[in-house]
């Protein structure tokens, strides 16, 4: 953007038709729209982080009925933590969850602390997961930045791919540029609905989430009442989870194609910023972890011996080695007699 006059000119009609397409597409997920705590957000962003928001959904709603806040979840036996996590994978990131939740019931008496600095601090939980709570749980003004949202702003306004790695102070700059006054919110229609209708082209998200939409009036008008920093931070990263995704955008649905100065200059470099090939999963340590993981849960509390084990995976060496470094995370425990549990 040239200077701040024509970002503004530019920000308002773009603005406009983003949060028309959140009131229509946003999923309706049940973290959102202020139905749970700030613990409820944490946690879904810890589970969303390498996990699509679709697959996440099950797992958070049986694990919140089961550790509705920080304290009980620190409380509760690590083996019940670890199969709880079933199939959302890196399971590590269950027990960095639980040391945040000890650290959270302990230090700050069960109560999410509303303060970036104090929430980057706790284990596991970086600069996105702590910006996402302030905005998303919070309401509180600030950019939060993950590759979906780079991808979008670097797209619409830059019009260039984002490139992969860390954020550049350009991109950053960029988040916290666009990123509306919480002064501006325009009051909503007398349905409290959202606003009048802004010509949006008619069309879904891309990702198969189940439910799309805001069908429910209540949910809607929740919507339209959240600080439209917070609502532009979680549009525009819908955006770029279910439209503007990285190697096929459906720019033929969005509602920022008027305005995205990549379509416009025919897109140069598509998928250019994507550095990182997806990771193939079938036969790496992964699966074999995966696998030894299902396997004691499945065991319910009774040890497994590593012979049980062999079918898992031909390669002794591998299994031995996805043995040893689940043990090094504290996923599992060994016994004296070399059966496997997992950790109480
Ligand atoms: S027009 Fe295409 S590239 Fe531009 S924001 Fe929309 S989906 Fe992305």
């Amino acid at each position: 953007m040239e200077n701040a006059e024509t970002a503004s000119a530019e920000i308002e009609p773009i603005r406009l038709r983003l949060f028309d397409w959140w009131s229509r597409y946003a999923r309706d997920l049940p973290w959102r729209f202020g139905r749970t705590t700030p613990w409820g957000v944490l946690v879904s962003e810890v589970m969303s982080q390498q996990t699509q928001m679709s697959r996440v959904v099950p797992y958070w709603v049986a694990w919140m009925k089961v550790w509705p806040d920080a304290a009980s979840l620190a409380a509760a036996p690590k083996a019940e933590v670890i199969t709880a996590w079933g199939r959302l994978g890196y399971p590590r990131r269950a027990l960095r969850l639980q040391e945040c939740a000890q650290q959270v019931a302990g230090q700050y008496a069960d109560r999410l602390p509303r303060d970036y600095d104090q929430l980057v601090a706790l284990p596991g939980i970086g600069d996105y997961t702590a910006s996402a709570v302030m905005s998303f749980a919070y309401g509180e003004r600030i950019a939060v930045i993950d590759t979906n949202i780079r991808r979008v702003l670097s797209r619409v306004f830059l019009g260039r791919e984002s490139t992969g790695g860390a954020a550049s102070r350009e991109e950053r700059q960029l988040a916290w540029q666009v990123l509306p006054e919480d002064g501006e919110q325009k009051p909503v229609s007398a349905d409290e609905g959202g606003p009048e209708d802004v010509g949006v082209q008619d069309g879904g998200a891309q990702e198969d989430s189940g439910r799309l939409g805001l069908a429910d009036p209540k949910v809607r008008s929740a919507a339209w009442r959240e600080p439209p920093s917070a609502r532009w931070n979680q549009a525009v990263m819908e955006l770029g989870a279910t439209v503007c995704i990285a190697r096929k955008p459906a720019c033929d649905i969005c509602p920022l194609a008027g305005h995205c100065r990549f379509l416009k200059a025919g897109m140069p470099g598509l998928g250019v910023g994507r550095t990182r090939p997806r990771q193939r999963f079938a036969g790496t340590d992964r699966q074999v972890r995966g696998a030894i993981l299902q396997a004691l849960r499945q065991a319910s509390g009774e040890p497994v011996s590593k012979e049980d084990l062999r079918h898992l995976c031909e390669d002794e060496i591998r299994l031995d080695r996805c043995i040893a470094s689940l043990d090094e995370d504290g996923l599992l425990e060994i016994g004296q007699n070399g059966s496997l549990s997992l950790p109480q």
